[in-house]
C-alpha cells in the first residue's frame, strides 16, 4: 500500500509488481534519472555561491544562448544515464546528434531523450525551472541507437516525467498508469510520494500565453485569446486569469495543479518552424502526462501523441490543459474563418489581441 511515506523506488517497486516477467531495467533507468534531477536541483539551489549562474557564452544547437547550467545539467544527465547498460543512444536539447554509450558500457534497450534544463533563462532571476524527460524502447536493443530510433511517436513512450525546481524540487512522472508527484526531501535525498494520480479540472478560468506574439497569431488563437480577454460580459460569460512564467515546465506544473490551459501555437514570425516548442523532448513528455491526468494536448489541429517525427529537433505549436478548453480551441482550428475580410487579411490584423472592443 503506497503513502505519503512512500519512497519513489518504492512506488516504482510496487508498479514493477504489476509485470512479473518485467526485468527492472526501466524502474533503474528511472532512478539514475532522478539522480542526475538531485545533482541539478542542488547546483541550482547553491545559485551564485557555486559561481553556474550566467551564460556560457556559447550558442547551442537551437540558436540560442546556452547558460552555464545548461551545459552543467546536460553532463549530469550523460554521466548518469550512460553506465547503466539500459540505453542504446541519448538524445538531448543540448547536442546535435544522439550521444553514443561510450564503448566501455553495454547498450540497453531503452532511448532516453531529455531537456536537461528547461526555462534555463529563469536561473538567473531564480524562478523555477526543471527538467524533462522521456523514455522510449529502442528499436535495436544492444545496437548503438540511430536518428531514426527516436523518431517514435508520443504514443510510444514507455515512461515520462519532469523535475521541477522550484522553492521545493519534485518530480512528476508516470509509465503509463496515471500522473505521480514525489517531493524531494533534501536531507534524506529521497523523493517521496506526495500527489497520487493527479487530474485536471475539465474547465478552467485560466490561460497562459506569451502575449507579446499576438500580431503572428493564426485566427483560431487571436479568437480564443480574445474571448477570454473579454471576460463576463464577452461570449465565454465569465473572468479569465492570465499567467506566463516562460518555463514550460513551471506552466505544467500549475496546469496540473491547479488546471488552465497553455498555449504556444504555431505562428507567423518564423514560417520556417512549425511551432516553437521542441517534440520529442518537450511536447511528448509533456503531452503524455496531460492526457494520463485527464487533460487533452494538441497542435491546434493533431492530438500531439499522434505525431509522427521527422527530425531530431523537431519543434511544434504546443497547446494543452483541461479537456474542454483545449477542446474548444481545437474546434477554433478547425471552423471555417467567420469573418470574410479575414481572408483578405492573412495577417488578421482585424483581430488584433487587445483590440479595441467598443
Ligand atoms: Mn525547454
Ligand atoms: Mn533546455
Amino acid at each position: 500500500m503506497l503513502t505519503e511515506r512512500s519512497t519513489l523506488t518504492q512506488f516504482l517497486i510496487e508498479e514493477r509488481r504489476r509485470y512479473p516477467d518485467s526485468s527492472g531495467e526501466l524502474n533503474s533507468l528511472i532512478l539514475d534519472v532522478a539522480l542526475a534531477c538531485k545533482a541539478i536541483a542542488k547546483r541550482i539551489a547553491s545559485g551564485a555561491l557555486t559561481g553556474v549562474l550566467g551564460s556560457a557564452e556559447v550558442t547551442n544547437v537551437q540558436g540560442e544562448k546556452q547558460q552555464k547550467l545548461d551545459v552543467l545539467a546536460n553532463d549530469i544527465f550523460l554521466r548518469a544515464n550512460e553506465w547503466g547498460g539500459l540505453v542504446t543512444g541519448m538524445a538531448s536539447e543540448e547536442l546535435e546528434d544522439p550521444y553514443l554509450i561510450p564503448r566501455k558500457y553495454p547498450r540497453g534497450k531503452y532511448l532516453l531523450t531529455f531537456d536537461p534544463l528547461d526555462g534555463s533563462s529563469n536561473i538567473d532571476v531564480n524562478v523555477s525551472d526543471g527538467s524533462i524527460f522521456s523514455i522510449l524502447r529502442s528499436p535495436t536493443p544492444g545496437v548503438d541507437a540511430k536518428v531514426e530510433d527516436f523518431l517514435q511517436p508520443g504514443t510510444e513512450q514507455v515512461a515520462c516525467g519532469y523535475a521541477i525546481y522550484g522553492p521545493s524540487t519534485m518530480i512528476v512522472l508516470t509509465v503509463g498508469r496515471g500522473v505521480h508527484g514525489f517531493t524531494l526531501d533534501p536531507h534524506l535525498g529521497e523523493f517521496f510520494l506526495t500527489r497520487q494520480d493527479i487530474t485536471l479540472p475539465e474547465s478552467t478560468a485560466e490561460f497562459a500565453i506569451n502575449s507579446s506574439n499576438g500580431r503572428f497569431w493564426e485566427p483560431a488563437v487571436v479568437r480564443y485569446v480574445d474571448e477570454c480577454l473579454a471576460g463576463k460580459s464577452g461570449p465565454r460569460g465569465k473572468d479569465f486569469n492570465m499567467r506566463w512564467v516562460a518555463s514550460l515546465v513551471a506552466e505544467t506544473h500549475r496546469v496540473l495543479t491547479r488546471g488552465g490551459v497553455f498555449l504556444y501555437p504555431r505562428d507567423s514570425k518564423d514560417m520556417s518552424i512549425e511551432g516553437r516548442l521542441r517534440l520529442l523532448y518537450e511536447a511528448n513528455p509533456i503531452a503524455f502526462l496531460i492526457e494520463q491526468a485527464g487533460g487533452r494536448a494538441t497542435t491546434g489541429r493533431e492530438r500531439i501523441l499522434d505525431v509522427k517525427p521527422s527530425q531530431l529537433h523537431q519543434r511544434i505549436g504546443f497547446i494543452f490543459g483541461s479537456r474542454q478548453e483545449v477542446e474548444r480551441i481545437e474546434h477554433y482550428h478547425s471552423a471555417p474563418v467567420e469573418d470574410p475580410e479575414e481572408l483578405d487579411h492573412p495577417l488578421y490584423a482585424l483581430r488584433g489581441l487587445f483590440r479595441d472592443t467598443a
